[in-house]
């Protein structure tokens, strides 16, 4: 019988998720022998056309990763939905937009300006910067245009499901491979691999309803106490309305939850409920105090919106 057909593409990303899909060790030969692996350029060297001369839906299952950044990620986001009987949005880029998001509180011609121009590190007195086509003696070189803005996966084209992660833990992909072989698959649409609670839920600290005069960065306390609520001890944790799945990992080393595995179920906007969550721990009805003990987190935006400015209400800057 012939084995299904698997693809694994990297858009905007760093690379991660594909590393990620290693952490199953192992049960990498298992799944090399349940699946036939037709389209991954991170480890094989197949081509663009290679997918374009695949009949609509051929491959079985495609575990896409990285965000849509550039007319290349769209056009083979386009593609690969069109060949894919499942479509994935494998990891925090592509379900929820991730760090690459982030410039979204900037555009593309600043983007420009800054990394090909003002950056300490950047000597380009001829002000070069990169076209989309150079006429070269050998003919053109091309380029895809970026675009001025950062998309999720889901925000280009219709997407089967969702799993979170920067990037997703080997025990979740590994459930999602099984469930996939075994086409035990949810519902379309759903988050697959993890069950729908939030990272406090899997958090081993315990939580006094205690509320904060300050807010502190990790670096700056002395004497953490390891069984207590980070947040109630004054370090941001964005545990209250993160996706469980990763099982609390940070925290469980005395770092704050970045929100690296998007909102948790019934969370529409991360930074909204966030900032909910913060502004009930403080310890204070004077409005100037409260101005003053808020006024001390570092970076909100970076900080509530980390992984997953694009896919919140607002999405970016104008
Ligand atoms: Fe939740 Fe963070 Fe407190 Fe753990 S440390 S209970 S994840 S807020």
């Amino acid at each position: 019988m012939a084995k299904p057909k698997f693809a694994i593409y990297w858009a905007g990303s760093c690379g991660g998720c594909e590393i990620a899909f290693l952490d199953i060790r192992e049960k990498i030969l298992d799944v090399d022998r349940a699946v036939d692996l037709v389209f991954c350029p991170c480890v094989m060297d197949t081509k663009y056309q290679d997918v374009e001369a695949m009949s609509d839906k051929e491959i079985d299952v495609c575990l896409f990763n990285g965000v849509i950044r550039n007319e290349e990620n769209l056009h083979i986001a386009e593609l690969l939905r069109k060949k894919s009987k499942i479509l994935v949005a494998y990891g925090s880029c592509a379900s929820e937009g991730c760090i690459p998001g982030l410039a979204n509180l900037t555009n593309k011609e600043a983007i420009f300006q800054y990394v090909y121009h003002d950056s300490p590190s950047v000597r380009n007195p001829e002000k070069i910067v990169p076209q989309t086509e150079t006429k070269v003696k050998s003919g053109k070189l091309t380029l895809p245009a970026m675009f001025d803005y950062v998309r999720t996966l889901n925000q280009v084209v219709d997407v089967d499901y969702k799993m979170p992660g920067c990037p997703p833990v080997a025990e979740q992909i590994w459930a999602v491979i099984e469930a996939i072989l075994s086409g035990n698959l949810p519902e379309k649409g759903s988050v697959i691999g993890i069950n729908p609670k939030t990272v406090c839920d899997e958090c081993p600290k315990t939580k006094e309803e205690k509320r904060v005069k300050a807010f502190i960065r990790p670096h700056m306390i002395k004497n953490i106490d390891p069984e207590k609520c980070l947040l109630e001890q004054g370090i941001i944790c964005n545990g209250p309305a993160t996706q469980a799945g990763c099982g609390a990992l940070c925290p469980q080393v005395h770092l704050g939850c970045r929100g690296c595995y998007g909102p948790a179920e019934g969370i529409s906007d991360m930074g909204g409920k966030l900032a909910g969550a913060i502004a009930s721990i403080v310890d204070s009805d004077d409005p100037e105090e409260i101005e003053e003990i808020v006024g001390q987190i570092v970076d909100p935006v970076g900080t509530f919106y980390r992984f997953n400015l694009p896919s919140s209400i607002l999405g970016r800057k104008i």
